[in-house]
């Protein structure tokens, strides 16, 4: 079986698990869960109430994320975030002053834009309308590792783009993450149907310049939720409190109710600690790239 991303042949099945085969590309890292649809995303439940209780710890994140990327931005630009979700980033970008919409598959993000006041299209992307050579800059946080067919989304991404017009991927499942090269089979992010693919910073690279965007910045971010639980054997789908300690630590809040010696360590030495060492080795659990349009 082909590589989606690097159409090498050299790949191996690696486990099967949930009825899909896990692979890797030995050319260029990347892993995918193959023979499998994806989840239904237009019906997925409402997560809505979730952002409303965790609206701060959710914007801090964004600002991060649009921090990250602010220096290529030219002032006011034309922002899409594909999967936007609650649209906690569109509403950060608005508020620095760009012109942001958001696009997603699930019927609650209607919801979450009447909460918000936000321009969110719910729907797949030929629905929106939008015009070729259009956007500044698309964003898409915490998203490819959903795509069925992540070739065909970019392609249809880039052509969104005016000429110069900068694709940024945010904090997707590093399959050459520590994480992943710790925990193996027990990576909380190989999740499938949910996740189907899980790039390397080659495979991201790749995927980049295969569609004529030149790569401007890349990085590695932290051990992500789930690191904790997956070493102490738990399932996947279990989020422990250490695990909201270690997004309020990336998040740089306060972690709200943090009482306790373990818990107060937890969440203000050892995960800043196991983060930085992670983010300076390129070994974090999530990886950002940034490329432009020639
Ligand atoms: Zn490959």
């Amino acid at each position: 079986m082909k590589c989606p991303i690097c159409r090498s042949d050299d790949t191996r099945s690696l486990l099967l698990l949930k009825g899909f085969d896990i692979r890797r590309c030995r050319r260029c890292d990347h892993l995918w869960a193959a023979g499998g649809g994806p989840a239904d995303y237009p019906n997925e439940p409402s997560l809505l109430e979730r952002f409303k209780k965790e609206e701060s710890l959710h914007r801090a994140l964004m600002r991060k994320n649009l921090g990250f990327i602010t220096k290529w931005l030219p002032p006011g630009a034309r922002i899409l975030d594909f999967g936007c979700g609650s649209g906690m980033f569109v509403l950060e970008a608005r508020e620095a002053g760009y012109d942001a919409v958001g696009i997603d598959l699930a019927r609650w993000v209607a919801d979450a834009a009447a909460h918000w006041q936000l321009p969110l299209h719910v729907g797949p992307l030929e629905s929106a309308g939008f015009a070729e050579e259009s956007f500044d800059a698309i964003v898409s946080i915490v998203c490819f590792e959903h795509l069925e067919d992540p070739v065909g989304i970019t392609g249809q991404l880039v052509r969104l783009l005016k000429p110069g017009g900068l694709l940024a991927v945010l904090s997707i499942p590093h399959s050459r993450g520590l994480p992943w090269l710790v925990t193996g089979d027990r990576w909380w992010d190989l999740e499938p149907p949910n996740h189907l693919h899980f790039f390397s910073r080659s495979s991201l690279a790749t995927l980049f310049r295969s569609h004529g965007l030149n790569v401007l910045g890349s990085r590695t971010t932290g051990v992500g939720t789930g690191f904790f639980s997956s070493l102490l054997g738990r399932g996947r789908d279990e989020r422990t409190t250490l695990d909201l300690f270690q997004q309020q630590t990336n998040a740089g809040t306060n972690g709200n109710g943090a009482h306790g010696p373990i818990k107060w360590f937890a969440s203000r030495v050892a995960i800043p600690v196991v983060n930085a060492v992670l983010n300076i080795t390129n070994l974090g659990n999530n990886l950002t790239m940034v490329g432009r349009k020639a």
